[in-house]
């Protein structure tokens, strides 16, 4: 396929290069081979039992380091959309396999003076266009009613605490009896996906797994 003049011009100007190891690569958002081989590694976790309860099974895509941490610092804290691509080329490169019978898809909320102030949620803007190319669609069915700080400030306990009663069922949502997937950035301790998935649970949900783009665990 021929590339526009204009295009041409700007791959001249500021060629498109590996998310990691800045090598050229043919076309934005592409990763080279060896970088994207060690980004994929999607594996299952065990969280600690208390966060369990109201969780199937939990996965993750790949580990929160390196490439993967870089393209969520860009989007989330940076608010650089040109980190999609990236994302949209791991994704679709991903062996992971997304479980059956999904019937909808939930991102974790952000608060809404969170997300005025982002401008949106990245969780939303990670996996959307992924999932429904694998026609799952993508329902706010929770919203965070309590602004939390920063979770990376507070020990394992202050953040279960933070997070109780931190997420609320959607004004008109109905999850009863769907099979759902919490959606997430990253996991660090759970806290956040068994405080959205009890929501869920206690309104009926028939099943909860959860889906992250990076967890911290092995
Ligand atoms: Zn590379």
């Amino acid at each position: 396929m021929g590339k526009g003049v204009i295009q041409s011009v700007l791959d001249f100007l500021f060629p498109p290069s590996c998310p990691v190891c800045r090598a050229y690569v043919e076309q934005l958002g592409d990763w080279c081979p060896a970088c994207m081989k060690e980004a994929q590694q999607p594996h299952a976790i065990l969280l600690p039992a208390l966060s369990q309860r109201f969780i199937g099974a939990v996965w993750a895509l790949g580990i929160y380091r390196g490439g993967l941490r870089s393209l969520i610092h860009a989007l989330k804290y940076r608010k650089k959309r040109s980190a999609l691509p990236c994302i949209a080329s791991f994704l679709q490169a991903s062996s992971f396999v997304l479980p059956e019978g999904v019937d909808v898809a939930v991102p974790v909320p952000l608060h809404e003076a969170r997300y005025r102030q982002r401008g949106f949620n990245q969780v939303e803007l990670i996996f959307g266009e992924w999932l429904s190319a694998h026609g799952i669609t993508m329902e706010q069915a929770l919203v965070r009613t309590r602004k939390t700080e920063p979770l990376y400030k507070m020990a394992r306990q202050e953040r279960r605490k933070s997070l109780q009663g931190a997420f609320s069922l959607a004004s008109g949502a109905d999850v009863r009896g769907k099979h759902i997937l919490l959606l997430d950035d990253i996991l660090t301790t759970g806290a956040t996906l068994s405080g959205c998935a009890a929501v869920l649970c206690q309104a009926g949900a028939a099943r909860v797994d959860a889906l992250v783009f990076a967890s911290d665990h092995r």
